[in-house]
């Protein structure tokens, strides 16, 4: 379930992870490990600025994508324009997980843009010169974005720093985007 209220689709889940942590706390050994491979879930924070859609989900567990979170992420990531659901490349949904947590934020992504189909890319990109012709957009690998509590010169540092792709800088429209392309910067 996808809401304004931005609640959290997963309750079940949720609470079993909860419980799961309580009865880690004193395996401090095992938890200090762990942590040096990285989280054991993965989460995603967007504010969808075209529907006003908010989604806030745990997407990966235990070595594992969770497919109904990604179906919900690929939701308030469609081509609002045409409502065209589009499946969003993992590799992206993690790209922008690793940054936010570079950034050591919870707060969530302002999505500018996120899939675009192609008729929508064509009317766009004879509109501006800036939407390339063959953008990553139109295959899901490619998001448009800002963050409320960094500006976008951080946002933009840290998206390069990471050399996990393409990273635009686009201050006048106030956001960055990225994609998993070549790795690239403009
Ligand atoms: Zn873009």
């Amino acid at each position: 379930m996808i809401s304004d209220s931005g609640n959290l689709p997963h309750p079940s889940r949720r609470r079993f992870l909860a419980g799961a942590a309580a009865f880690a706390t004193p395996l401090i050994l095992p938890g200090i490990a762990r942590a040096a491979v990285g989280p054991q879930v993965r989460t995603v924070a967007l504010h969808n600025l075209h529907t006003g859609e908010k989604l806030k989900t745990a997407y990966w567990e235990q070595g594992r994508y969770i497919r109904d979170a990604l179906g919900e992420i690929n939701f308030v990531l469609r081509d609002f324009r045409t409502d065209e659901v589009h499946p969003i490349d993992v590799r992206l949904i993690d790209l922008i997980q690793t940054l936010r947590r570079k950034l050591d934020t919870n707060a969530s992504y302002r999505v500018v843009s996120g899939y675009r189909s192609p008729k929508t890319n064509a009317a766009l990109a004879s509109k501006s010169g800036g939407v390339a012709k063959k953008s990553l957009h139109m295959q899901g690998m490619a998001i448009d974005f800002s963050l409320p509590d960094r500006d976008l010169r951080t946002l933009h540092k840290a998206a390069k720093s990471l050399k996990a792709g393409g990273v635009g800088y686009y201050p006048k429209s106030g956001f960055v985007h990225v994609d998993v392309g070549a790795v690239r910067y403009w």
